[in-house]
Order: structure tokens, then C-alpha cells, then sequence
């Protein structure tokens, strides 16, 4: 009864105080139809949008917010960033130098930028734990961010891409295991996995293959047994966890298909049989073009990065993009994603422009990183959608991005669950 009584005056009193938004909205995006929509007003109760209405509805009480002259569409999804940390050319030292509290405020900054870029939600794919203290912050409302679907701390086998002490000296190396995120064998994979669970992760993130930027000289190779993988993304399921495979390579690729993931990261070496094996096994492809980019940009420049990623950089890099336009073209799942923290944070809306260049229309860019990444999150419900009893994550941009795609890097409103963070 005690309870009952609670509740009533806490829903009476959210209803008196929660604020009604009316958002004019000159063009907004109907990210199911893939139709660009004129003149709506779209109102937002408290978290929530409550209606969209056409024409520019006048309230009599409530504020108004004038995007008449803006394109409007649902707030952003990166589906994979590292929030923690961000590229420089001192990174490779920031493992012996950086305490906790350093890192937990530098992704403090990063979490800001993000949000404040229009990316309202994003896919953390593996840091150092602190990914899950920042996420149930931002949660609290007590720092300001986008919502974090976190892989807490990335897989990897021994020397593998996430193995944390690639490259130290041996007295430095120790011996992490699933613990650290580091599995040989089944046994150790099942363990690893659920320490995630327990470390308060939302999913689980591999690194089937070598990597650029690790401290190891393949970036291509295999690095999970098919066993392995399949251990993994058995035991997710018991957790209700899906799994991101960070794959370059094409046999750790189709490992990573075969055991079971829901989306692959870079896919640089995607042989076209892959391509159709992700197609039948339902999986999507993470492009992170961006991150391509600029590794072999910053590779050019001596000294930026350790000696032994120069190669991989320059080799990997440049291949994503083209990569991305076949695997388009062949049918296979986009989903967007940009490995921000390989480049700035901030600059995710660059990777629309580089998905636009490789032959994918705009509005199927916005649809990847709105409806499809929803779904994949399973917030097909409640994320990705300017619609009737969605969260209100609401962005809008200068220009029709249909016209213009450089507009989704210059972001001049973001809403996230109902409050304004940038006008
Ligand atoms: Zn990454």
C-alpha cells in the first residue's frame, strides 16, 4: 500500500513537472520509410515523444523550439567507439603512465564531445573497466554523455590483438587470463565471458584476427579456434549478450560467422564467399572506414605510431573503403560504426561522408546508423525513431543531408531523453 501511495505521487508529480518540448521541424527524417518529411512538430513529454503532428503546432503552454530552418532526425548510433581513450602519439605509454582516475576523466571529455556531435548512444567495443563506471554515471544523470552499450574489456587470445601487455618487457608481461580477457581453450572462454557479466559489461567483444594498432606484427591472422568462438557466443546467449568480432582477416572472419557473432568490425579482407556467408548467417558489417583513413594517414608521419604498425597501417587502412562499397553493393547488413578513438572523438559524422563516396545513398547511411543499430541493441523500440512513445534522442543538422552529407559533421541541436543539450 506504503508502495502504491509512492508510486502514485511519483508518477502525479513527474506528470506536473515534466516539461512539454514543441520542436518545429522544417524537414524531419522518417527513418523507417527512408522519407524526408516537411513541416511536423514533433512534442516531447518529459523523456518521451508524445506525438508528431503536421504543420507547426502552436501550444499554449510548453516551449518552443524553432528548427524550421533545420533537417531533424532521430539521435545518432555509433556502433563501435572506445570511449576511454583517444589517438596520440604518446598512446603506446599511456598503459604505464595513466592511473584510473587520469582515464576516467579523459573519457569525461570524450563521452561530452560525442553526445555534443549528435551521437546520442554508442557501442563501446572495449576499454579498461572504466567504460562501465562512465556508462552508469551518464545512466544517473550525474555527468553528461551519450547512452553506452558496453563490451567492458575486449577478448583476445595470448599476444593476441586485446592481449593488454602486448609489447611490454618481459618482466612487465605477467600472465593475464580470462580474467584480463585473455582465453586459451574453451574452458577459459565460457570463464572470460562471464566475468564480463560480472564486471557489469552489455556485451561481449573479440578480436578474431591480428589488428593494426596492437604491438604485434600480424594484423590479418587468425587468433580464436572456431571452438573457442563458439564457447564464447554460447555462453553470451546465457547472459543475453551478442558479440562483435573485431576481424581484418578472411578466415578468422568466417570463424567469427560460423560461431556465431552479430556483427563484424572492419572486414577490411572480406573475400566475396564471406560476403554471402554474412548474408546467410545474418550478420552485420561494422565498416569503420573512418579509422582506415586515418591510421594510414598518421602512419606517414615518423614516430607517430610504434615502429611495427607502420606496415600494418599503411597495408589495412586504405582497403576498408572499397572493401565497404563491395560488400554494399553485395547485400550484406551495414551497420554504422567508426572506431572513434582511433581517430577523434567528435568526428564520427565523417563516416557518413565516406559511406556516401563508396556508392551508399545518404538516407541509407542514416537508416544504418538509426533503425539498424536500434534493432541490433534490441531498442528497435524505443531508439532510432522520431515516433509516438520513442525516447526522445533528437538531433538536427544545417542542411538536407540528402544534398549534403557534410552536414551530419556539423550537428546544431542534440536532445537526449527529453533535454536539450546543445541549441
Ligand atoms: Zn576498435
Amino acid at each position: 500500500m506504503k508502495l502504491l501511495l509512492r508510486l502514485f505521487v511519483l508518477l502525479f508529480a513527474t506528470t506536473i513537472v515534466g516539461q512539454t518540448t514543441y520542436l518545429h521541424c522544417g524537414k524531419l527524417i522518417d527513418t523507417k520509410s527512408g522519407k524526408i518529411l516537411n513541416e511536423k512538430t514533433v512534442i516531447v513529454e518529459g523523456k518521451t515523444i508524445v506525438d508528431v503532428v503536421d504543420g507547426y503546432a502552436k501550444p499554449k503552454s510548453g516551449t518552443v523550439v524553432d528548427l524550421k530552418s533545420k533537417t531533424v532526425m532521430p539521435g545518432l548510433i555509433d556502433m563501435h567507439v572506445h570511449i576511454e581513450s583517444e589517438t596520440n602519439p604518446k598512446k603506446y605509454l599511456e598503459a604505464y603512465t595513466l592511473n584510473d582516475a587520469d582515464v576516467a576523466y579523459n573519457s569525461l571529455h570524450y563521452a561530452n564531445v560525442t553526445l555534443m556531435n549528435g551521437f546520442t548512444t554508442v557501442r563501446d567495443l572495449g576499454g579498461s573497466g572504466v567504460n562501465v563506471s562512465l556508462r552508469n554515471a551518464i545512466n544517473q544523470g550525474k555527468v553528461v554523455g551519450p547512452r553506452i552499450f558496453t563490451a567492458e574489456k575486449a577478448l583476445a587470445t595470448t599476444g593476441g590483438h586485446a592481449d593488454p601487455t602486448n609489447g611490454a618487457k618481459r618482466s612487465l608481461l605477467g600472465n593475464p587470463g580470462p580474467k584480463e580477457g585473455v582465453v586459451n581453450g574453451v574452458e577459459d572462454a565460457k570463464k572470460a565471458v562471464r566475468q564480463r557479466y560480472k564486471n557489469g559489461a552489455d556485451l561481449i567483444k573479440i578480436t578474431a584476427t591480428g589488428g593494426v594498432l596492437s604491438v604485434a606484427k600480424n594484423g590479418q591472422n587468425p587468433q580464436f579456434t572456431l571452438e573457442e568462438i563458439k564457447a564464447i557466443c554460447e555462453t553470451a546467449k546465457d547472459y543475453g549478450f551478442h558479440v562483435a568480432a573485431h576481424a581484418h582477416g578472411d578466415e578468422g572472419m568466417q570463424r567469427a560467422i560460423k560461431g556465431g557473432v552479430k556483427t563484424i568490425e572492419h572486414g577490411t579482407l572480406m573475400s566475396a564467399e564471406t560476403m554471402e556467408l554474412m548474408k546467410l548467417y545474418d550478420v552485420y558489417l561494422v565498416p569503420t572506414i573512418s579509422a582506415g583513413k586515418f591510421v594510414s594517414e598518421k602512419a606517414k608521419i615518423k614516430g607517430y605510431y610504434p615502429e611495427i604498425i607502420v606496415p600494418k597501417a599503411l597495408d589495412i587502412g586504405p582497403k576498408i573503403q572499397d572493401m565497404f562499397a563491395r560488400a554494399y553493393k553485395a547485400g550484406v547488413g551495414i551497420a554504422f560504426g567508426t572506431d572513434a578513438a582511433v581517430f577523434y572523438h567528435g568526428d564520427n559524422g565523417k563516416e557518413f561522408g565516406y559511406m556516401v563516396e563508396a556508392g551508399m545513398p545518404a538516407i541509407k547511411a542514416i537508416e544504418s546508423a538509426t533503425v539498424t543499430n536500434a534493432m541490433l541493441l534490441k531498442k528497435e523500440n524505443d531508439l532510432g525513431q522520431i515516433k509516438k512513445g520513442f525516447v526522445a534522442d533528437i538531433i538536427a543538422v544545417e542542411d538536407d543531408p540528402t544534398k549534403n552529407i557534410s552536414t551530419m559533421e556539423n550537428v546544431v541541436f542534440v536532445m537526449k531523453e527529453g533535454k536539450v543539450y546543445k541549441q
